[in-house]
C-alpha cells in the first residue's frame, strides 16, 4: 500500500475515533479501569417517586437503557476495531487479513478502514 493511501486511511480512522468517542460520551462513561470499555449510564430515574406513573416511567427508562446498551455495544466494538487498526498502522502491519495473512483489498479498506478480515474470510 502506498504511503499516501495509508495516511488517508489513518486520518479517516482518527476522525472516526473522535466522532465515536463523542457519541459514547453522550450517554456512557469511560471505564477508567478497563481500557477501551464504556459503561452506559442508567437514565435519570432515581426511584424516589412511587405509584403506577412512576412504575411506568421506570419501565420506559429500562427500555431506553436496553436500547442504549446495544448502541453502546456496537459503537464500542467499532471503536475497538479502529484502535486496533491504528495500532497496526503504527507497527506497519496494517491491511493484512487476520485470518489468512493476505493483503486486504485497498478498495475494501477505503470503505471500511477498520476491516480485520479480507472479503474472502469475512464470508
Ligand atoms: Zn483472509
Amino acid at each position: 500500500m502506498n504511503k499516501k493511501l495509508l495516511e488517508e486511511l489513518r486520518q479517516k480512522l482518527e476522525h472516526e475515533r473522535v466522532s465515536i468517542e463523542g457519541e459514547l460520551k453522550k450517554f456512557a462513561k469511560k471505564d477508567e479501569k478497563l481500557k477501551g470499555d464504556w459503561d452506559t449510564r442508567f437514565p435519570h430515574w432515581d426511584g424516589s417517586e412511587v405509584g403506577s406513573a412512576a412504575l411506568e416511567k421506570a419501565a420506559d427508562e429500562v427500555e431506553e437503557y436496553g436500547t442504549l446498551l446495544s448502541v453502546e455495544y456496537n459503537l464500542e466494538l467499532k471503536l475497538k476495531n479502529i484502535n486496533l487498526a491504528l495500532e497496526k498502522i503504527k507497527k506497519g502491519e496494517y491491511g493484512i487479513c487476520e485470518n489468512c495473512g493476505k493483503k486486504i483489498a485497498e478498495q475494501r479498506l477505503k470503505i471500511y478502514p477498520e476491516a480485520r478480515l479480507c472479503l474472502k474470510c469475512k464470508k
